[in-house]
């Protein structure tokens, strides 16, 4: 059956890219997956970053039962009531600031490019200021505002993009400086070069709160601040991408609430599906009542679906009720002090770094040259997924290599144990 479904596999599926593992998978629940041949994996991955409640969870598959007594999906111009109430769930408890009003689609990719919409009729402008290490989705828009890797080959991105250097404690940019220091030097030069090129038609300012797939670097508050500052200088819009950050995964409600900063909109989608494609943008009443005098416009077939707001809002309840925002930050340190220890006894281990569960490990030949050490990092990924440990290593030419660990927050402490045996294991073979 396998052997057969796998040589199905080749003849009828188009090949992605990305990492794809040589198995075929069958179900997942809580922290493990399983695949076609029964064999376990502790998936410290959480599925695509999805998974934060883990996999399966039974609030979630009785919201999908709940729905399948009410509606799936409608007619995009009737409102379901379960829209309304989890939009309102999200303005009472946890949107920051004044982010109050909120529309519902499906990736994350998507969401980008809502906020962008959003944002260039709303400030009538087209130039956007994104991290050169950001990712934030793969369509026309959002792929434009992303690391130039993954976009070659498929023509010109949209014009108006400038580019910032993104905060790297680990690789500054400017050597020497303190952290701080040196993302708000590259912030400076950055923003002079903007204003000198631009046409005066600024748009906005985009931003993943932590930097996830370009490494998991945590911007010091201070740069976040000065973004907030640069926008507002110039009458662009500031736009928080939490595909990631929101809901629980760095240990706050949101990236907004951690490093203290509001932005003018802000996009969400990985976390609050749970693993059904959910997204949603929200923004302040007043920009949202500028936009519909405006005509905004942003319907598609699956605007408000009733099924995947019932399941956004059991995530959001299972995410209170179980306290996981405070287990992210506990569970977090603890993982983080264990991978610390690998750190102290393998000079490989260059970086252990991060916010609540959303963890980076970086990988170089030597702290000294810190040159990315990619063929390790490869093969003991390798090595960990043989054991039963799936891992996501980011491998960027000019990076480094940079695992990303990422388990649910439901994730236990003997899970936890086990994944850092495996991969102290792995690592060990593969440095032998
Ligand atoms: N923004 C961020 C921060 C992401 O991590 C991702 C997905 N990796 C996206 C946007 C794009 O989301 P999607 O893949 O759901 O389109």
């Amino acid at each position: 059956m396998d052997t057969d479904l796998r040589q199905a596999a080749k003849d009828y599926l188009v090949r992605y890219g990305g990492d794809s593992f040589p198995n075929l998978f069958r179900s997942a629940r809580g922290t493990v997956v399983t695949d076609s041949e029964g064999r376990e994996y502790l998936d410290f991955t959480s599925g695509q970053m999805c998974a934060t409640i883990g996999h399966n969870h039974p609030a979630i598959v009785e919201a999908v039962h709940r729905a399948g007594q009410k509606a799936f999906h409608l007619f995009s111009g009737m409102i379901p009531e379960v829209v309304v109430e989890l939009a309102a769930t999200l303005a009472r408890d946890w949107l920051p600031g004044d982010l109050e009003r909120t529309i519902f689609i499906n990736t994350g990719s998507e969401a980008t490019e809502v906020a962008l919409r959003m944002a260039k009729m709303f400030t009538d402008g087209y130039e956007v200021l994104a991290l050169g290490g950001s990712w934030h989705g793969i369509t026309g828009g959002a792929g434009s505002v992303s690391m130039a890797s993954d976009r070659k080959g498929y023509g010109v991105p949209a014009p108006g993009v400038f580019v910032i250097p993104e905060p790297n404690a680990y690789r500054p940019y400017i050597p020497g400086a303190t952290d701080e220091e040196a993302a708000l030097a590259n912030l400076d030069l950055a923003l002079r070069m903007f204003d000198m090129q631009s046409a005066g038609r600024g748009a906005a300012i985009i931003v993943e709160p932590v930097i996830s797939a370009g490494g998991v670097l945590v911007p010091p508050k201070a740069f976040l601040q000065a973004l907030r500052q640069a926008a507002d200088d110039r009458g662009m819009l500031l736009i928080f991408d939490e595909a990631q950050t929101a809901f629980g995964r760095i240990g706050t409600r949101t990236g907004a609430e951690y490093f203290g900063v509001v932005p003018d909109i802000m996009t969400m989608s990985k976390t609050l599906g749970g693993g059904l494609p959910l997204a949603a943008v929200a923004t302040t009443a007043r920009i949202e009542e500028a936009l519909h005098d405006r005509h905004f416009t942003y319907y598609t077939s699956h605007v408000s679906d009733p099924l995947t707001a019932e399941v956004g809002l059991a995530v959001l309840k299972v995410i209170a009720e179980e306290g996981l925002i405070e287990r992210a930050r506990t569970m977090g340190a603890y993982l983080r002090g264990r991978l610390q220890e690998l750190q102290q006894r393998y000079e490989v281990i260059g970086d252990v770094r991060g916010l609540g569960l959303l963890i980076g490990v970086e990988l170089v030949r030597d702290r000294a040259s810190k040159a990315p050490a990619h063929e390790l990092g490869a093969l003991t990924t390798a090595k960990c997924f043989e054991s039963g440990l799936s891992m996501n290593i980011r491998r960027r030419p000019e990076r480094g290599s940079v695992w990303r660990i990422a388990p649910p927050l439901t994730v236990s402490t003997d899970e936890v144990d086990r994944a850092v045996d495996i991969l102290e294991k792995s690592l060990r073979a593969s440095l032998d």
